[in-house]
């Protein structure tokens, strides 16, 4: 149930909160539940600025109270748009950004508020690591509630492999510090679960030593026999090797020569865990799979794959997501034929085909360790289209689709966090089996009536 703006009783809550409460029209309302995908904002009534984990234990008591749907926002990068909600109220938690380092017990506890490129950079500074994705504005609370997946990955595991414990409210608006002692079955469930069985205010979690990474891009030509040679590589490669296979076309120049720009590329980010001769193998086999059109692969600290300023950039985007097996010279041949045709549609900017070897730590994880189930599979991918406006979203859809059947070649699953899709039969794809119904069964426990339901949402059991 919703209601409007004029029967929500805000000085209640105002009085309830130590951060600031925005209503439509308030200085700070719009940048309280602005998202990354501009085109999917909705106009909440009421925003709660965050400052501690009693203000979200109010908002969320509030809410309840007055039948607002609830959405949660960290750093606002759902594809989904669950960062706001159309006549709702949003809890912002990015106010929640402390960093406290313990460099002797290698851990570290943050708000869930911060960006994941203000954590990697202050544990940077004592040359250590915990693995989040490939940008650094996506919020912690998003991406280690949905798992992780990252350069790191294959070497330490997702993000919540590295989750030592967290601070929860759930939808009766208690505090729960919980870890694999205590209140295990709510720690399982933020870990994969998404924003199902609550707000995360805080996480610890576990450091690695990283002192030095040899990273950075490096662009192939695309062809059926670089594109599969490259994946074999790649998932062959030491646990140290973490990389982003991106098929797209090249960028204009000075970045790129112009008798390649608008060519399909490999675009390959990569980081290797390792000094420049424990690097130097592998790379020297990627090196030599094709001549290198860009090569800034270079020795430099984890932190340095993170652009400080990422500028005010906000894509009109669609995608899909899924595993796959393999991607060998013939699917290669598929996708390359198929973003061919597309990159001269009305309207669109930008067609990729990301493929993320994974294996290694992530795989060293039984599947129903955490909520995130998806540990057997070496490949993961996303098809997506960037466009010129809205308008032209709906003609990307169903080559996107079905560019994705062909990749994932019938294998179930996907991660929730590159999910815009939340329809059931979505959900059942991210929470197969025994997850889905372990989380109903946390869900019952924590929040019977459903008050998280802007998420991927498993109802209660
Ligand atoms: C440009 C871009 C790059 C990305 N790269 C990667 C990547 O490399 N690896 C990867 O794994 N993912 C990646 N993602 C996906 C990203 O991890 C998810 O979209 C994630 O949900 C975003 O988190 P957020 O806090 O920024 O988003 P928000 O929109 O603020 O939150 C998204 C959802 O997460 C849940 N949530 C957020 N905060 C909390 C909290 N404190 N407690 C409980 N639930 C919460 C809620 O359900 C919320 O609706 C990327 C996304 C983008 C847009």
């Amino acid at each position: 149930m919703t209601t409007t703006d004029t029967t929500i009783p805000t000085e209640t809550l105002r009085r309830a909160v130590q951060g600031t409460v925005h209503e439509p029209g308030d200085p700070g309302f719009a940048d309280a539940h602005a998202i990354f995908y501009r085109h999917l904002d909705a106009a909440p009534c009421v925003a709660v600025s965050a400052t501690t984990a009693e203000d979200v234990s109010a908002a969320v008591t509030f809410a309840t109270a007055n039948g607002l749907a609830i959405a949660v926002r960290s750093g606002g990068h759902s594809g989904a748009g669950h960062g706001t909600v159309a006549d709702g109220l949003v809890i912002d938690v990015s106010g929640l950004d402390t960093i406290d380092i313990d460099v002797e017990s290698r851990t570290v506890t943050v708000g869930s508020g911060a960006t994941a490129g203000a954590v990697t950079a202050a544990v940077g500074e004592h040359g250590l690591v915990v693995g989040f994705g490939d940008t650094g504005s996506v919020g912690v609370g998003g991406i280690t509630t949905g798992g992780g997946v990252g350069f790191l990955s294959r070497l330490h595991g997702l993000t919540i492999d590295n989750l030592l414990a967290a601070q929860v409210v759930t939808a009766d608006g208690t505090l729960h510090d919980v870890d694999a002692e205590h209140e295990a079955d709510l720690f399982w469930a933020i870990r994969g679960g998404g924003g199902n069985v609550g707000v995360a205010t805080r996480f610890t979690y576990r450091l690695h030593a990283v002192p030095q990474i040899v990273g950075g891009l490096l662009v192939l030509p695309a062809t059926a026999e670089t594109v599969a040679e490259v994946v074999r590589i790649t998932r062959e490669a030491p646990d140290e090797l973490g990389v982003i296979v991106n098929l797209m076309p090249a960028p204009a120049p000075p970045f790129m020569p112009a008798e390649v720009h608008g060519r399909l590329v490999i675009f390959a980010l990569l980081a290797y865990a390792g000094t420049p001769e424990e690097a130097d193998p592998v790379l020297s086999r990627l090196r030599a799979v094709a001549a290198p059109l860009a090569d800034l692969v270079r020795p430099m600290p984890y932190a340095g794959l993170f652009a400080a300023d990422e500028g005010d950039y906000h894509p009109v985007a669609t995608s899909t997501t899924g595993f796959a097996r393999d991607v060998d010279e013939s699917d290669a041949a598929r996708v390359i034929e198929v973003l061919s045709e597309r990159l001269t549609d009305p309207g669109l900017q930008m067609a990729v085909v990301q493929l993320r070897p994974l294996g290694g730590a992530i795989a060293r994880v039984a599947p129903d360790a955490t909520a995130y189930a998806h540990r057997e599979w070496p490949l993961m991918f996303n098809v997506a289209a960037i466009v010129t406006g809205v308008e032209h979203l709906d003609a990307q859809q169903s080559w996107i689709e079905s560019l994705a059947a062909d990749i994932a070649k019938g294998t179930p699953g996907a991660y929730v966090g590159f999910s815009l899709c939340d329809d059931e039969e979505q959900v059942r794809r991210i929470y197969p089996g025994a997850t889905y119904d372990r989380l109903a069964a946390v869900k019952r426990a924590h929040d019977p009536d459903n008050v998280f339901r802007r998420n991927h949402n498993v109802p209660p059991a």
